[in-house]
């Protein structure tokens, strides 16, 4: 018999699975934590999704940092990822200012690892 495979396997891997529990819990917590709030972007549509300015892929240190956050809804996330991140992005970097981007263009240099240790702490950080 043939065996299949599944399309999306569940990893095994013990801090991919927890870093994927802190970024679920880190979501939920933004969520609440600005419920009421406008999209940064459009000042239109209430908050859906905190969008990362720099790529998870490319800093641990701000992976779960609020300042690396556009708090933005589903239509202006969708643009950033399928058309133009630019145009929603660049609104929001000049809104918050040169001190800001000079300051996170550095804080992304910083490394970090993420250990079961640190994921476990933000986890509970982020409880709500
Ligand atoms: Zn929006």
């Amino acid at each position: 018999m043939l065996k299949r495979t599944p399309l999306r396997k569940k990893t095994r891997n013990p801090i991919k699975r927890l870093k994927d529990r802190a970024d679920r819990a880190f979501q939920d917590y933004l969520r609440y934590k600005h419920k009421g709030e406008r999209c940064e972007s459009c000042g239109v549509n209430p908050i859906e999704v905190g969008h990362h300015y720099i790529l998870k892929s490319h800093s641990n240190i701000l992976r779960y940092d609020e300042s690396n956050i556009f708090l933005i809804c589903n239509f202006c996330h969708s643009k950033i990822t399928f058309y133009n991140a630019a145009e929603v992005e660049d609104k929001i970097v000049l809104k918050r200012g040169k001190k800001w981007y000079n300051w996170i263009h550095k804080a992304k240099r910083e490394h970090l690892s993420l250990t079961k240790k640190y994921l476990e702490s933000k986890l509970e950080e982020f409880e709500i």
